[in-house]
């Protein structure tokens, strides 16, 4: 029998154990320490004093399976999922830390440690990036674990600027940073894609499953770096991505929880075609949503209860796009509650709040979603290019249309919405509102929500780039 998801999060931690680490549990999906950020999106988010130097734990190797979620702020996979094999929104991330303990060596040699021999993967199929200038992860793996020297790829400044590359990170744009070495699994030769650093490496081929991140250095203004006293090892690895490997299967949304949940959104959708992509939607922003309720986050007009609102409309919307007329979307937190209750009890014990909360967001929405896909279908009429902003506007203010919804069904049909027009229409109607002096409060907080959205929340969340 293949590993499941339960079996691998008990492996990993276990194994971990094994080697000294302190298993933590994951936190919360709404980050405790750190206002600039809207959500957890990788395990480190919760010792990130302790690299700062501001919190005291009382161990130095630390292991946790992190919920995260990726949609809205710096990291945002909303967009990619459905279309890639390998993104969802919510996801867990299984980590190991040092915390000024142990580092480079035993990281990367315990990462292949577990691969190959504990879950034995065929070493043949591994492949691992470095940062170009840090021989010593080179040499690592290339001389002591044996890795042929074609299959490590060493990464520059991909990113336009000194230290802006996919093997460098940063905590934010001073403090603790460093080189991180990336493992990737090929898929094999029939999926499309190339490895990285190649032209291909956007495609699903060769998926980067776990990152090793280094903080070696600490990040001075003028953009010059010292090294740390005590270096610090950060890493994270795609549960379900390496659940898709040890399942033998290629995409995260084949593996045993993913096919348990598109099977419940095909009952409740009616949809006979388990692989549509909507299925995949739902069966991710269940999981995103639903946590997302569990640790307090309701659907609103700002800040993160704007970002719920948004993953549920979507979900919503391909529903209906299935051909859902009526609220369906909240049946399935039972299935997910029995899927990962026994991971994650706040599931089970809040299942009819969690429903309720996501049953109510429908009723509202179905309300004018029949009325506003009318309108919506009716401007993509007649071999128009772009849905022009004043609809997109229009469909948000009076059909509660988030404008990425809009612009989710637009790329569905190989078009794009005119955001700048967007914008521009809802600066004019807010400036006529204030000119008419009947600027109202609640309109003024929608408008504040929306606007944290696009402008705010990425910006603040930039200065807290995670892994
Ligand atoms: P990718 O390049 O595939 O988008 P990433 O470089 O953004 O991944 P990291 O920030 O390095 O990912 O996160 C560490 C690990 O977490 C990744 O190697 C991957 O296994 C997993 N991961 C990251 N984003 C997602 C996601 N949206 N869904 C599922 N797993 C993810
Ligand atoms: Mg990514
Ligand atoms: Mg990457
Ligand atoms: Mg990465």
């Amino acid at each position: 029998r293949p590993a499941s998801v339960a079996d691998i999060r008990k492996s990993f931690l276990d194994f971990f154990a094994s080697k000294g680490h302190t298993v933590v549990p994951s936190s919360s999906l709404v980050p405790g320490n750190d206002p600039t950020l809207m959500f957890v999106n990788s395990g480190m988010v919760q010792f990130k004093d302790v690299f700062l130097g501001t919190d005291k734990r009382p161990y130095v190797r630390a292991t946790s399976v992190q919920a995260c979620l990726r949609a809205g702020g710096k990291h945002n996979d909303l967009e990619n999922v459905g279309y890639t094999a390998r993104h969802h929104t919510f996801f867990e991330m299984l980590g190991n830390w040092s915390f000024g303990d142990y580092f480079k060596r035993e990281s990367l040699k315990w990462a292949w440690e577990l691969l190959t021999e504990v879950y034995q993967l065929p070493p043949e199929r591994l492949l691992a990036t470095v940062y170009q200038e840090d021989d010593e992860a080179y040499d690592i793996w290339t001389k002591e674990i044996g890795l042929p020297p074609e299959r490590v790829i060493r990464i520059g400044d991909n990113k336009g600027g000194r230290y802006k590359s996919d093997n460098f990170w940063m905590m934010a744009d001073t403090g603790p940073c460093g080189p991180c070495s990336e493992i990737f699994y090929d898929h094999g030769e029939h999926i499309p894609g190339g490895p990285p650093g190649s032209p291909g490496e956007d495609g699903d081929r060769f998926i980067e499953i776990w990152n090793n991140v280094f903080m070696q250095f600490d990040m001075k203004e003028d953009g010059s770096v010292t090294p740390l006293p005590a270096p610090c090892v950060d890493t994270g690895m795609g549960l379900e991505r390496l659940a898709a490997i040890l399942q033998h299967v290629h995409s995260n949304y084949e593996i045993d929880l993913f096919d348990a949940l598109i099977k419940a959104a095909a009952r409740e959708t009616g949809c006979g075609d388990l692989a549509n992509p909507s299925l995949k939607v739902i069966a991710d922003h269940i999981r995103a949503t639903a946590f997302l309720v569990a640790d307090g986050v309701i659907p609103g007009s700002e800040g993160r209860g704007y970002v719920q609102r948004r993953i549920i409309r979507r979900a919503i919307r391909h529903g209906y796009k299935l051909g859902q007329k009526t609220p369906f979307f909240h049946k399935l937190v039972a299935d997910l509650a029995g899927l990962m209750g026994d991971a994650y009890p706040k599931l089970r014990e809040q299942q009819s709040r969690i429903t309720e909360v996501l049953k109510t967001e429908e009723e509202r929405f179905f309300e004018t979603l029949a009325t506003g896909m009318e309108i919506l279908d009716a401007a993509l009429q007649g071999g128009v290019q772009q849905l022009p902003g004043d609809v997109a506007f229009k469909l948000h203010d009076t059909y509660g249309f988030p404008l990425d919804l809009s612009a989710d069904v637009c790329r569905e049909r190989g078009l794009t919405v005119d955001e700048a027009g967007f914008h521009a229409a809802m600066d004019k109607q807010k400036a006529q509102a204030r000119a008419a002096g009947k600027f109202k409060m609640d309109k003024a907080l929608d408008y504040a929500g929306e606007l944290n959205q696009f402008t705010g929340y990425e910006q603040l969340s930039d200065t807290a780039k995670i892994v």
